[in-house]
């Protein structure tokens, strides 16, 4: 931790996802097995992000082979450097070019035993629980994406002039900007509500989930809307348009999709009731 606060590692990188493991990170195939007093691991985790600049590695990696699903896996911390590790070269993508996301292959690491991170084959539970503190995130990045879309896109409609009026004149438009900006305000309340309740050692999961289900799937919408508001200046690269409406894009597939996400919420809403 002081090395990453201090920026002496840049970032540090969170390896789950495999190319047969997404949305159900408990199938991987990346293997740690026992070495004198300490690991070996061998496998591939694709689409990391800012692996090309981590100084340090969460990795999950299956321990106990033959343990139900999800109860044999466990949790390392790996220094970026370690002989064995080769990183891929920089994904092309969509959007959120500014984020370097790489393939990560991990060929006979050797790590020490104090590499293990929390308890041996209880890493499943410790990457479920890091990523509904991570969906507060990644909602409330497209949060910040969709206001920025909407905050650009209704300025420019005071200003631009169409049949002799501010296009802002158009009620049409009107209804645009205020159905965004009611469910980007809903989504501002659902992401803060569960940022509180984390803050306050309150169970999260749900909340968490909702709001980047929510909030990620209204700032597509806004994306489009604004990109509509601004008719063919929206479309083109000199408009900030153009790469909001990429960038958000990606808010809906990771730390979990929107269907992910509703499993979620559906499974701890059924709980209750199933408890009742
Ligand atoms: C730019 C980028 C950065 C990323 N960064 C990281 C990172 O740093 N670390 C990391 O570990 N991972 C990272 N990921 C991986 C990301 O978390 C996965 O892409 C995501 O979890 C979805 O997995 P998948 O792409 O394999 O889709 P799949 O799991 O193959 O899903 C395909 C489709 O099927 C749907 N689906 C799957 N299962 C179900 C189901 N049971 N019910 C209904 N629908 C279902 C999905 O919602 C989706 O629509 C990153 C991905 C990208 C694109």
């Amino acid at each position: 931790m002081p090395r990453l606060c201090s920026g002496d590692y840049l970032s540090g990188s969170f390896c789950l996802t495999e190319a047969g493991a997404g949305s159900d990170p408990a199938s991987m195939r990346t293997r740690a097995e026992r070495s004198g007093d300490g690991w070996c691991l061998n496998g591939t985790k694709q689409w990391i992000t800012s692996a090309e600049f981590a100084g340090i590695y969460v990795v999950w990696a299956v321990t106990d082979p033959e343990a139900p699903k999800g109860k044999g896996i466990s949790c390392f911390l790996i220094e970026a450097g370690s002989d064995g590790i080769q990183v891929g070269p920089a994904e092309q993508k969509m959007g959120q070019r500014g984020s370097a996301t790489n393939e990560v292959h991990f060929d006979n690491v050797r790590v020490p035993g104090s590499a293990l991170l929390g308890r041996l084959n209880d890493g499943y539970r410790i990457a479920v629980s890091e990523l509904a503190g991570g969906r507060i995130g990644i909602g409330s990045l497209a949060l910040g994406i969709g206001l920025a879309a909407m905050d650009y896109a209704t300025r420019y409609t005071t200003e631009r002039q169409q049949f002799g009026h501010p296009i802002a004149d158009f009620q049409g438009l009107q209804w645009m900007i205020a159905d965004r900006a009611t469910e980007l305000e809903a989504a501002r309340l659902l992401l803060m509500s569960a940022a509180d309740r984390k803050e306050k050692g309150q169970s999260f999961t749900r909340e968490a989930s909702m709001a980047k289900l929510f909030a990620s799937e209204k700032a597509n919408q806004a994306c489009y809307t604004a990109l509509q508001l601004l008719g063919g200046y929206g479309y083109m690269q000199e408009y900030p348009l153009e790469r909001l409406t990429r960038d958000v894009r990606i808010t809906t597939l990771y730390e979990g999709t929107s269907e992910v996400q509703r499993i979620v919420i559906a499974r701890e809403i059924l709980k209750e009731y199933r408890q009742a």
